[in-house]
């Protein structure tokens, strides 16, 4: 049974008829097709491309494939139809390709330093097992590795990169090596320089970006994926650390102030920007709504541009078609245009995740 959805397509901005054949999308008509939408604005399926199934509230490893699902159809119910699982602890291929799951780019397990970041989520190991392990990561994933670039160092009092520079170098290579992208967690300003540096493909959070790595990562074309509203927590987790460790809450309250003109900044050099919630552990899955309205209200980036980046742009660069002929049928229908009211995103009218109506 062929599905037919009539609107404005964006971003083409033009009223068309699309038809949906199982999993694929045709502008040639299809008689008898079920006209399921007719009027609004109809939109490529959003992107989180930032986000972990694999972590639950705590956080802490999810302990069954069904708390992958239920994370996944909160994310899904909101429109989004594609997730780039930045690390997960527990590993779910199975739902690779399962109906009623969003399209899925994982990367393994988190590499990361020993004794320093969140317990049970990653891989901790010494700087000389960092590349074997992103070896053994890029395996476990679809086409990314996760390295934690930089994360509180207790003897030092502060964030600090969690290998040296040398073998968060090594670890980029490793990946490309494999055949494999990297994205790399930073929030300081020593790390990330070297990562840029590197050539790493993402930069997740990314607060300590200066001006001259910026303007390097439009040159590269390294992407950023701020993830605003986790950003936005960072005040809880400075008061909490300031009793023991007043110096890293010094820097991090710092480090939050400056991520809308990190992300202004970006916007204006040019640097591919996508929309990451972090959802999994602190953030809730099925906020990607908010996480748009942020990168607008706060970071300053136009609707038009937020909407690129959480929809078309954002499968684009995670390699999944959109409304094209030919390509997947995923789409999200609004009731009036969210380039001129981007709150619209608030409430989807219609969503289809290949080729089957959930709403
Ligand atoms: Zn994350």
């Amino acid at each position: 049974m062929a599905l037919h959805v009539r609107g404005v397509v964006l971003p083409d901005d033009e009223v068309r008829d699309i038809y949906l054949v199982g999993d694929r999308v045709t502008y040639e008509p299809v008689a008898g097709a079920e006209t399921i939408s007719d009027g609004g604005y109809v939109l490529p399926g959003l992107v989180d491309a930032h986000c972990h199934l694999g972590i639950a509230r705590g956080p802490r490893p999810i302990t069954g494939l069904d708390e992958a699902r239920a994370q996944a159809a909160a994310d899904r119910d909101t429109g989004v139809l594609a997730l780039r699982d930045a690390g997960s602890p527990y590993p779910y291929p199975e739902l690779d390709d399962e109906a009623g799951i969003p399209r899925l780019v994982r990367a393994g397990r988190h590499v990361a330093p020993q004794r320093r970041y969140l317990r049970g989520v990653g891989i901790e190991v010494p700087a000389e097992d960092v590349v074997a392990t992103v070896i053994e990561q890029a395996k476990a994933g679809t086409g990314w590795v996760k390295l934690v670039g930089d994360w509180i160092d207790r003897t030092v009092g502060d964030l600090a990169p969690a290998w040296d520079p040398d073998t968060l170098t090594a670890a980029v290579r490793a990946a490309h090596d494999a055949g494999v992208k990297a994205a790399v967690h930073t929030f300081s300003e020593h790390a990330v320089a070297v990562m840029v540096r590197a050539g790493v493909d993402s930069v997740e959070h990314g607060t300590g970006l200066s001006l001259d790595l910026i303007d390097q990562m439009a040159r590269q074309g390294t992407a950023l994926v701020p993830t605003m509203i986790n950003i936005a927590t960072f005040g809880g987790i400075a008061e909490q650390a300031r009793p023991k460790f007043p110096g890293y809450a010094d820097h991090m309250l710092a480090l939050r102030d400056r991520l809308p003109e990190v992300v202004r900044s970006a916007w204006e050099a040019g640097v591919p920007i996508y929309v990451g919630t972090d959802a999994g552990g602190g953030i809730d899955h099925g906020r990607v709504a908010d996480e748009m309205l942020r990168m607008h209200e706060v970071g300053g980036i136009p609707a038009a541009g937020v909407l690129a980046a959480a929809s078309w742009g954002g499968r684009a660069w995670l390699g999944f078609p959109g409304l094209v002929e030919g390509g997947l049928a995923d789409l999200v229908v609004y009731p009036e245009d969210p380039r001129a009211d981007l709150r619209v995103v608030r409430v989807p009218g219609r969503i289809v995740l290949r080729g089957q109506v959930i709403l």
